[in-house]
């Protein structure tokens, strides 16, 4: 018997070792290059609100094929050649198979395995769907009391707990807690207060936290059960955003957002991006360019349940895509 939490860590660890993860699922740095692309404008101008730190830290938490921060780091090359020059690339992965898939896209990275093993100094942070990875607990409200879930032999058990913080549920509703997320979030907000910088995450999750049972596994592109054999399935939850933001503020950094997908990138010029790309393509690529941008940014698609949240040192601007 395993509790949730250490299970899904299991799982992930062996999943992410043995296979190759996109065989089972496609993310949006996979769907189009206009998203990295916009995300290494979105440092590059955040670069210029820091002062122009030389050298900043350009780190990626969860880095996959190393398609986001290949196509960021083409879209900085061409625009904004002193922050190219000035930018050196960390990332935070511990799969070696994935980080030998990284090392062909960018080949001049440091690797770590942890975000705390970052060197110091001012840093951009990037981390698309990074955090629905890490390892949840689930509580369950049963009648005046709570429990949590454990796994044993591919089903749920559940063992009496303590209230989990702040929660107030129906009977039988799923609480659900990242700590793993928390951590991130405390570990980013603490830095970029010292050392000064910018994170921007994008995961999927509601604006607000809410009960339910987000736990999923895909298997070959469909739904399977998350709690066959550890390894099998890529086990994923939504991600708390308003957790994540309270954790980050309580530190004192300025969050800002979460805003959906769709509005941040199509303030980030999503379409006008795509359209100056497709008119240099043959019909059919151009068709799928386009089609590829409604998809990251359609609100019943990839648009609404997909969300940017920025954690800043207090003393910046409001980041580009965050406007009120
Ligand atoms: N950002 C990528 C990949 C998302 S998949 C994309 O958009 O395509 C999740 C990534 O996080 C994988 O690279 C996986 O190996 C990595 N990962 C999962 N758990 C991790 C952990 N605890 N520490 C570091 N990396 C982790």
């Amino acid at each position: 018997m395993e509790r949730l939490d250490a299970f899904m860590a299991r799982a992930n660890a062996a999943y992410y070792a043995a296979r190759d993860p996109y065989a089972n699922f496609t993310t949006s740095p996979e769907i189009t290059q206009v998203f990295g692309e916009l995300l290494g404008l979105w440092s590059a101008v955040t670069w210029e609100a820091m002062g122009r730190p030389d050298p900043v830290l350009l780190v990626e938490c969860g880095p996959g094929r190393g398609t986001l921060m290949a196509d960021a780091l083409r879209a900085i090359g061409g625009v904004a050649a002193p922050f190219a020059a000035a930018l050196r690339v960390h990332l935070v992965e511990t799969s070696p198979r994935l980080r030998a898939l990284q090392a062909e896209r960018v080949p001049d990275a440091a690797w770590h395995a942890a975000l705390e093993e970052v060197p110091p100094g001012p840093m951009l942070l990037l981390a698309n769907e990074f955090l629905d990875a890490l390892p949840i607990r689930q509580f369950v409200r049963r009648g005046d009391g709570w429990a949590e879930r454990f796994v044993d032999g591919g089903a749920f058990v559940e063992r009496p707990a303590a209230a989990p913080e702040g929660a107030d549920a129906e009977d039988g509703a799923v609480v659900e807690l990242c700590e793993p997320a928390r951590d991130v979030a405390r570990h980013i907000a603490r830095r970029v207060l010292r050392e000064g910088g910018a994170a921007l995450i994008l995961d999927y999750g509601p604006a607000e936290s809410a009960p339910g049972d987000s736990l999923q596994a895909l298997h070959a592109g469909r739904p399977a059960n998350p709690l066959a054999e550890a390894g099998a399935a890529d086990l994923t939850a939504h991600v708390d955003f308003a957790a994540l933001a309270r954790v980050a503020r309580g530190v004192g950094a300025a969050v800002h957002g979460p805003v959906p997908q769709g509005m941040f990138l199509t303030r980030l010029g999503l379409f006008q991006r795509t359209g100056r790309l497709a008119r240099t393509q043959p019909p059919a690529r151009a068709a799928a360019l386009v089609q590829a941008a409604q998809r990251l940014a359609e609100p019943d698609r990839m648009g609404r349940l997909f969300k940017a949240l920025a954690v800043c040192h207090p003393g910046l601007p409001c980041p580009a895509g965050f406007e009120p």
